[in-house]
C-alpha cells in the first residue's frame, strides 16, 4: 500500500495536539513530523522531540539553501518542515502527519497535490480564546496576535480537503480516523 502525507492545521488552542495525540496512541505506525522553529521552547518541550529549535540566522540559511518543503512566519516566529525529514519518512514507508499552519499546508498541497489537508475548527471563536488563555503559556500580546491569525486561517481552510469541528474530543478523533482510513483505502 502506498504511504500518504496528511497535513493537519487548526487555530492555536483548538486542541489539534490533543486530537493527534489520541490518534497516534491508537495508531503508532503513523509518524508525526518534527518541525523547525525559531520560537523559544515552552516548559517541558524538548529539542528534537517537540521541535528542532533554531536561531533566526540558521533558519534563514536553510531557506536560502532550499532545505524546506514549506515554511511560514507565524506570530513573529518562523516555522518550517525540512524536505529531507519528510522524504526519509516516506522512503521508509511511513504514513506521516504534519501539524503545521494553514499557509504552510497550502504550500505543501502545491508541491505534493496527493497530500491530504485536514482542518480542525473551534466550535466558536469565544471557546477558542478561552482555551488559549487557559493554557497560561502565552502573554496577552501573543494571545491577541494569535486571535487575529484565527480569522485568516479560517478563510484559508476553505481550500482544505476536510474540516472537522472539535466540539467533542472522542468524536473528533474518530472522525479523524475515518478520514485517514478512507484516504488510505484510495491508495
Ligand atoms: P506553536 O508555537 O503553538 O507550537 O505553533 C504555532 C503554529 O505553528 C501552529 O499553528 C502550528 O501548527 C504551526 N507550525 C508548527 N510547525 C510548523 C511548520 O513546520 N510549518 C508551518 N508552516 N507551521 C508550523
Amino acid at each position: 500500500m502506498n504511504k500518504k502525507l496528511f497535513v493537519v492545521s487548526g487555530s492555536s488552542g483548538v486542541g489539534k495536539g490533543t486530537v493527534l495525540k489520541g490518534f497516534l496512541q491508537k495508531n503508532p505506525d503513523f509518524m508525526l513530523s518534527i518541525s523547525c522553529t525559531t520560537r523559544s521552547p515552552r516548559e517541558g518541550e524538548i529539542d528534537g522531540v517537540n521541535y528542532f529549535f533554531m536561531t533566526k540566522e540558521d533558519f534563514k540559511q536553510c531557506i536560502e539553501n532550499n532545505k524546506f518543503l514549506e515554511w511560514a512566519e507565524f506570530a513573529g516566529n518562523f516555522y518550517g518542515t525540512k524536505k529531507k525529514f519528510i522524504n526519509k519518512c516516506l522512503e521508509e514507508g511511513k504514513n506521516i502527519i504534519l501539524e503545521i499552519d494553514t499557509k504552510g499546508a497550502l504550500q505543501v498541497k502545491k508541491q505534493m497535490p496527493e497530500a491530504v489537508l485536514i482542518f480542525i475548527c473551534p466550535p466558536s471563536l469565544e471557546a477558542l480564546e478561552k482555551r488559549l488563555r487557559g493554557r497560561h503559556t502565552e502573554d496577552e500580546a501573543t494571545i491577541q496576535k494569535r486571535m487575529q491569525e484565527v480569522k485568516e486561517e479560517l478563510h484559508r481552510a476553505e481550500n482544505f480537503d476536510y474540516k472537522i469541528v472539535n466540539d467533542d474530543l472522542d468524536r473528533t478523533i474518530s472522525e479523524f480516523e475515518n478520514i485517514i482510513k478512507l484516504e488510505l483505502g484510495r491508495c
